[in-house]
């Protein structure tokens, strides 16, 4: 945290700055990101504290934010993923640079150049900037409530079937891929699966290794171009349910709550195709009347959003190429049960009901997911439902 003293004169950021934090981000680091920063004595910094008391990355918010950056030429985003995510939105927005200053080892969107956001209740990726600095300070990572910790773990246990999807979609559609990369982020998950036991503790030097693997996945993402190394499956049946919950206004569980839960069902899924128990086969498209009832008022948005390389012609292709893509899956692809094991060990949630999703729920999330974004999954290629799984 001294680090920021002079921060923005070493980044060459000069004239006004807006630091944006929430009650609670405020108290741990803003404060003290403040007076580090203004005892730099060069940059002007006003505060914004958003008063809601758990902010989420919609329009609201959005426009709160920018209505105090008009005219700055830079930001500081103190908090977790809703404050980066919102921060980075808005400094993409205005082309002015900004600074995160992560409160929480809770997602790993603090180095990544897309954000996540709610817009008219859709849950979208869209391409924004990546800092110009990042000051994770231990001290305020390791205070953080230990359920922000388990939400990080709950994010990086979908990188399994991320590569996956990743692995299946370069080889049936070509799509480019970057194996070292993707290499890079698998061993750093494999070491944390390594020391499941002393996750549990949360030492220091636990909470680091969480926080260094959830900052190069955020890398990964920018180094790739996209959220393709980051983000498969797991994570259109994870915004499937954080719409759901929007939408119905019930509490909001954490992003990474909703993905660890969503990866040991897509593990589930990808080990029934791998073994021959799910068939490869063109999904039943469900009807607009469905898309409709499931979003409410996002359901436009989604229609428009289907995805396009579901059918026939990428099934048969799958097929055709099934013996290549399937070795390379089975190569990294871990049993849902160690799955299971890293993420009891953070007393992460683990199945759907443990977040009040009910079977019908999860079975929805595999039907109505895929057709989130315009991205080649396994479920692009299966039929998954929820009978046989046995979390
Ligand atoms: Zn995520």
């Amino acid at each position: 945290m001294q680090r920021l003293r002079g921060a923005p004169q070493r980044l060459g950021l000069t004239g006004r700055g807006l630091l944006v934090a929430d009650l609670n981000t405020w108290a741990a680091a803003g404060r003290r990101a403040f007076a580090y920063i203004m005892d730099s004595g060069v940059a002007t910094v006003e505060i914004l504290v958003l008063r809601e008391a758990r902010p989420l990355p919609t329009e609201p918010v959005v426009d709160q934010v920018q209505a105090h950056a008009d005219g700055v030429d830079f930001l500081i985003a103190v908090g977790g993923g809703t404050i980066t995510d919102v921060v980075k939105y808005v400094s993409s927005g205005l082309s002015v640079p900004f600074i995160a200053v992560p409160t929480a080892p809770s997602m790993d969107g603090y180095t990544s150049s897309v954000s996540s956001m709610l817009f008219g209740g859709l849950k979208q990726t869209l391409p924004t900037c990546c800092p110009v600095g990042v000051y994770a300070d231990l001290d305020v990572l390791s205070t953080a409530p230990p359920r922000l910790l388990a939400a990080g773990v709950g994010d990086l246990v979908a990188k399994y079937t991320a590569r996956a999807d990743w692995v299946l979609s370069h080889v049936v559609t070509g799509e480019y891929d970057c194996p070292q990369t993707a290499a890079q982020l698998l061993q750093g998950v494999n070491r944390l699966r390594a020391q499941a036991d002393e996750l549990g503790k949360r030492t220091l030097e636990t909470v680091r290794s969480v926080m260094e693997t959830l900052l190069q996945a955020g890398l990964a993402a920018h180094w790739v171009g996209s959220s393709r190394p980051t983000s498969g499956s797991e994570h259109l049946l994870a915004h499937h349910w954080e719409m759901r919950a929007l939408q119905t206004g019930m509490d909001h569980p954490l992003h990474g709550d909703y993905v660890g839960v969503a990866s040991v069902l897509m593990t589930w899924v990808y080990h029934a195709v791998l073994a021959g128990c799910l068939p490869l086969t063109v999904p039943d498209k469900p009807a607009d009347s469905e898309f409709r009832q499931v979003y409410g008022t996002a359901a436009d948005a989604v229609l428009r959003a289907r995805p396009r390389v579901c059918g026939a012609g990428t099934v048969e292709r799958a097929a055709m190429t099934r013996p290549e893509w399937a070795a390379g899956v089975q190569a990294f692809l871990p049993d849902p049960d160690e799955l299971v094991s890293l993420l009891e060990a953070v007393q992460a949630p683990i199945r759907p009901r443990d977040l009040g999703i009910s079977s019908l729920g999860a079975a929805e999330a595999l039907r109505l997911g895929p057709y989130l974004r315009d991205r080649l999954t396994i479920l692009s290629v299966t039929e998954a439902d929820t009978a046989g799984f046995p979390f």
